[in-house]
């Protein structure tokens, strides 16, 4: 079965909501271009909502196992099985909320670049960033959300989750460190420094790095 007309319109929603909050980040971006310029009808050939059994189907056929956030969606960043030249995403009908597509929708906008050097940082990282971006939208910050809107490795995601909010959150606090000791806090500068959740951004989006989230990611094992 195609998608619904709930299931376009659900899309259309999540990437307004994404544009409200990271449209500096996403506009322009192929995928979102894509995605609105699309006729209506033709929505799944980027967003693809499907029943349980074809979509495990999906997953195996990528070579994914049906585990963690994969349980209600997948996203095939590259588009390398079908699409070639953007991401596919595949949402889980039966299982999936409206969060799990703004989840979906992110990892698709992530940059390339990003999504390796998360990997050569730490293995929690794609996913707990992901996760923290959505619920930046959502605005949904209980772990109980979180259990329903997971399972398999939720724990892990739990935890990945939380470990990327303490990061955000010393963002501003976080202390210089050189040679293991921790300096005093230079002087303000004119112009405030960027935050963290800006530097998280640049990174996730553009695939732009800054030494702060170098020193941030650092902090946690
Ligand atoms: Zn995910």
């Amino acid at each position: 079965m195609p998608n619904t007309r709930e299931e376009d319109q659900l899309v259309k929603q999540a990437i307004n909501q994404l544009s409200n909050l990271y449209g500096d980040y996403i506009l322009g971006n192929p995928f979102v271009m894509g995605v609105l310029g699309c006729p209506s009808g033709s929505l799944f050939n980027y967003v693809h909502f499907l029943d349980d059994g074809p979509f495990r189907k999906t997953l195996l056929l990528s070579g994914k196992i049906p585990d963690g956030c994969q349980v209600r969606g997948s996203t095939d960043r590259q588009g390398t099985r079908f699409a070639k030249d953007h991401s596919v995403v595949w949402i889980n009908r039966s299982v999936a909320t409206a969060g799990t597509v703004l989840h979906e929708l992110l990892h698709a906008l992530s940059d390339n670049t990003w999504y390796l050097w998360a990997y050569s940082k730490k293995p929690w990282l794609n996913e707990g960033v992901t996760e923290y971006l959505t619920r930046r939208v959502t605005k949904k910050a209980d772990d109980d959300s979180f259990r329903e809107d997971r399972s398999g490795t939720y724990e892990d995601e739990l935890a990945s989750l939380k470990q990327m909010r303490t990061m955000a959150k010393q963002a501003s606090s976080m202390p210089v460190v050189r040679n293991g000791r921790r300096q005093p806090q230079p002087p303000q500068p004119e112009q405030a420094p960027k935050s963290l959740r800006e530097d998280i951004c640049d990174a996730y989006f553009r695939g732009k790095f800054s030494q702060n989230l170098n020193d941030a990611v650092a902090l946690f094992g």
